[in-house]
Order: C-alpha cells, then structure tokens, then sequence
C-alpha cells in the first residue's frame, strides 16, 4: 500500500436520495454501505470508485457543519480524504508545525479514525486524514 491514497472524495448534498438517482440510477454506481454518523450529525452513502470511494453527506441536523456547509457554500465537493499510516503523529506532527488541526482523532464512518484539517492550512480544500487500518492490524 502506497501512503496517501485517496481514501474518498466527500460530496456535500441536500438529499441522499436525490443524488443517488443520478449516481446510481443514472451513472450506474452502487452504494456499499449507508450509516448516520451521530458525532457530525450527518447522514453517508459510501460509493465504491475503483480503490477510492465517493462519499455522500447530508445533514442530520439543522446546525452541523454540512448543514452551515450547504447554507454557504451550496451543494459540492466538501472534503477531500487520505489514508495516512499513523494518524496520530500526522496529526501531532501538523499540530506541532502550526497546521489547523481541528479535532482530536476520533472515530467516524465504518468506524475509521479521523481528523480534519482546516482548508486555511491546506490550499483551500477541507483535509480530511484517516487512519490506514491495513498499517495497524498487527
Ligand atoms: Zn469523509
């Protein structure tokens, strides 16, 4: 495994559904997995794209952050993810070079650990970095 893959591209969307039936039913891609996260109050559709996958956000809630996102911004690519082999040092390392890390590694969707870092530290894009579950199941 080459570090930094692209885990998975976020998509922010107003509806699930309604964007399913352009990249299932009219694109012909399928959803392998669909969960709410509660920490991000969002809703995901995992869609497998080769060894990445695209990642469909809607909000669960009225006030999380795809919800301010769509207000904003309107519907569009949100955040883009990388697999790092050790998340933590990435992220103590960021910290430690001045880089907006903005939260501590938790878990989120399929139970992946994750942190964002802040689009004013990466070129304008939201970083989202993973943890290579490959690098760690020893
Ligand atoms: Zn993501």
């Amino acid at each position: 495994m080459k570090p930094f893959a692209i885990d998975h591209l976020g998509i922010a969307v107003r509806s699930i559904e309604k964007a399913l039936d352009f990249y299932e039913r009219q694109l012909g891609m399928s959803v392998s997995a669909r969960e709410t996260v509660a920490g991000e109050a969002v809703h995901v559709a995992m869609l497998p794209a080769g060894e990445s996958r695209l990642e469909l956000l809607e909000p669960a809630a009225a006030d999380s952050t795809v919800a301010r996102f769509l207000e904003k911004r309107g519907e569009g690519l949100h955040h883009i993810a990388l697999r790092v082999p050790d998340l933590g040092a990435a992220a103590a390392r960021l910290k430690e070079e001045g880089a907006r890390v903005l939260n501590e590694p938790r878990r989120g969707a399929g139970g992946h650990l994750y942190v964002f870092v802040h689009p004013a530290s990466t070129g304008g894009v939201l970083l989202e970095l993973i943890q290579d579950e490959q690098e760690t199941s020893h």
